[in-house]
């Protein structure tokens, strides 16, 4: 019997799953910890998580760690990650005193694991996955093996430039793809399209507060100004899908965050205008899918550093 566990930090809380040989087994979460305390969190996790399982932490063969900001997959160090308050700190290092095998990886990373081999990308050997929430992150999978660059500090979708000069982005740098793309920034297109439209519907429910990236797609079917954000929206993100797709051409591009959550209408309205962007597109056709793991892909992905031999790149 194999016990593996995929645990997924997040800004609130570290979701974790056990797979049993190979099969997710309980899922259970706990609220994260930042800063130092980081690495008992995962450990107490991993505890619960192994009795749920009818096992105990030392017969546990791996534990895999999606974690946000930059991270040395080698040495499996947290470089950093701003809003955990953590600086040069060796996550790997500290669970190995209490756990067999530990692997970290970048949580966007372990999520376009996770959708390739437990999602909406099975059955593809090249997919992109772009995460549209607070921010726009995703991770790049070549012939079933995560894409991570130098150091593992490559793959982030959400600061490659759609518009030179354009919006400041949250990493100082002008126009990035995160700056249109994320949930925050729809959010912000459809604030700015109500102050403009003070008759528009929006303002039946929402206001200038409440306003978010939900809003303009419930009202686009019934209010021209809502319908005018979702298309400058969509434009954005056709853009920065097609850079992409163009790049690496993989067979599937999986949209994931809360943004996804449009499913099958977000489908649609990239398919359709994606075809004139992507070159020869006839030739090698790009399927736009939404995530189907939703909130735990990362898990799955950050499990799937041990469960899928071949899909750990250079780690
Ligand atoms: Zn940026």
């Amino acid at each position: 019997m194999s016990f593996i566990i995929g645990l997924d930090v997040g800004g609130t809380s570290v979701k974790g799953i056990i797979f049993k040989d190979g099969k997710a087994v309980c899922k259970d979460s706990l609220p994260t910890v930042s800063g130092e305390g980081l690495a008992d969190c995962l450990f107490a996790l991993s505890e619960r998580l192994a009795a749920a399982a009818g096992t105990q932490i030392s017969r546990i063969s791996g534990v895999g760690v999606g974690c946000p900001g930059v991270i040395d997959a080698f040495n499996g160090t947290v470089v950093r990650a701003d809003n955990l308050g953590l600086f040069d700190y060796p996550l790997k290092s500290l669970l190995k005193e209490r756990i067999a095998e530990v692997r970290v990886c970048n949580d966007g990373n372990a999520a376009a694991l996770g959708e390739a081999y437990y999602g909406a990308g099975r059955g593809f050997k090249n997919s992109v996955l772009i995460t549209l929430g607070t921010g726009v992150g995703g991770g790049i999978i070549i012939d079933g093996k995560l894409f991570s660059g130098n150091r593992s500090a490559g793959a982030e979708i959400g600061h490659m430039v759609i518009k030179e000069g354009g919006k400041l982005c949250s990493c100082g740098r002008r126009g990035c793809f995160e700056a249109y793309c994320s949930a925050r920034a729809l959010a912000g297109l459809t604030r700015s399209r109500m102050r403009r439209d003070p008759l528009s519907p929006m303002w039946r429910e929402y206001n200038l507060r409440t306003a978010d990236g939900e809003t303009a797609f419930k009202y686009a079917g019934t209010d021209p100004s809502a319908a005018k954000v979702v298309e400058t929206y969509i434009g954005h993100l056709v853009c920065g899908i097609a850079n992409l797709a163009n790049i690496f051409r993989p067979e599937a591009v999986i949209l994931g965050g809360g943004v996804s959550a449009q499913g099958e209408r977000l489908e649609r309205l990239v398919r359709e205008r994606i075809k004139k962007e992507i070159f020869a597109f006839g030739y090698a056709p790009v399927e736009i899918k939404c995530a189907s793991l939703k909130n735990d892909a990362g898990a799955y992905g950050a499990a799937a550093l041990f469960t899928i031999p071949s899909a750990g790149g250079k780690l």
